[in-house]
């Protein structure tokens, strides 16, 4: 059984007395451990299916179902919303500038996951290894953090919660280039130690083929193409070529060089700490059809 299941999801705002059609009649799955990768120009609906996934705002029609049982946004208030938690792009939305780390952590580990306030201090420092935070950093607020360090620490305030699913909204968008690999290795780790599902939203391709599984392809609200990773070497949709032609340095050529390198090499694949996306390997292609039970 999928962990996710959205049917025909639509949203539609009025703007200025028209009708703008965020989601236009989406659907898709998601299996446990596993990452969809939403890719699309701006504009495309791609934050507005993230945060009605995560119940931050209501679907105008279409089902959700999580775990087998329909997701309505009044249940994501109960403690319910332990389950699905977002990253945003810039980490001050997920972080409380006025907050210290240890309370932007401990908030949730009370409220969400209901532990005592002792059991919630040694939780913020197992989660702060777990991003690989040094522990001394828990008395700081946001704005005496690097930007990465910040992303770290909204990506701890997720985990704290104790999720299955967490839809990340272009977590890597406002960091360097050579920390951007540094996230992504991270969030891959924290998939194959928990088995989080991630619903990873961005318009970086290299990002995208470095942690999906799964790819869809939105355009004005709609999914114009779907499949696997390899949708992203070898797009069908003129659409979905335009969009990897218009990236620099990450037309499908150079990923599919990237993979030949790759498979010529497989210890390019075993830096632990890459630097660039290039060195990124993507998930392994294996995982790709490997059924959840
Ligand atoms: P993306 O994340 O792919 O850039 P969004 O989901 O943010 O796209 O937006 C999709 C479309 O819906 C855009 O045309 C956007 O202007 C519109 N939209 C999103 N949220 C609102 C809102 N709260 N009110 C009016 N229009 C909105
Ligand atoms: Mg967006």
């Amino acid at each position: 059984m999928p962990l996710l299941e959205v049917t025909d999801l639509r949203r539609t705002f009025q703007v200025r007395g028209h009708e703008v059609r965020a989601l236009d009649g989406v659907d898709v799955t998601l299996g446990r451990g596993r990452t969809l990768a939403v890719v699309g120009e701006s504009g495309s609906g791609k934050s507005t299916l993230g945060t009605i996934v995560a119940g931050l705002q209501p679907p105008s029609a279409g089902e959700l179902r999580f775990d087998g049982e329909p997701l309505d946004s009044r249940r994501l208030r109960g403690p319910e919303r332990r389950r699905i938690q977002m990253v945003f792009q810039s980490p001050l939305q997920s972080l409380n500038a006025k907050y210290r780390v240890e309370t932007t952590l401990t908030e949730p580990l009370r409220l969400l996951a209901g532990l005592s306030r002792q059991d919630a201090a040694t939780r913020v420092d197992e989660l702060l290894a777990a991003v690989h935070l040094p522990t001394n950093l828990r008395t700081r607020r946001p704005a005496e953090l690097s930007g990465g360090q910040q992303q770290r620490v909204a990506i701890a305030r997720a985990l704290a919660a104790d999720p299955e699913l967490i839809v990340l909204d272009e977590p890597t968008s406002g960091l360097d280039q050579s920390i951007r690999g540094r996230i992504v290795t991270l969030l891959r780790e924290l998939q194959a130690e928990r088995g989080l599902s991630y619903i990873f939203i961005t318009h970086d391709i290299a990002v995208a083929r470095a942690c999906a599984h799964e790819v869809v392809v939105m355009q004005r609200g709609q999914i114009v193409e779907r499949g696997d990773r390899s949708v992203l070497d070898d797009p069908q949709h003129p659409y979905t070529q335009t969009l990897l032609a218009a990236v620099p340095g990450m037309d499908p050529a150079r990923g599919r060089r990237h993979r030949a390198a790759v498979a010529a090499d497989p210890s390019a694949a075993l830096d632990p700490e890459p630097t660039s996306l290039e060195q990124v390997t993507p998930v392994p292609t294996d995982d790709i059809d490997t059924e959840e039970s």
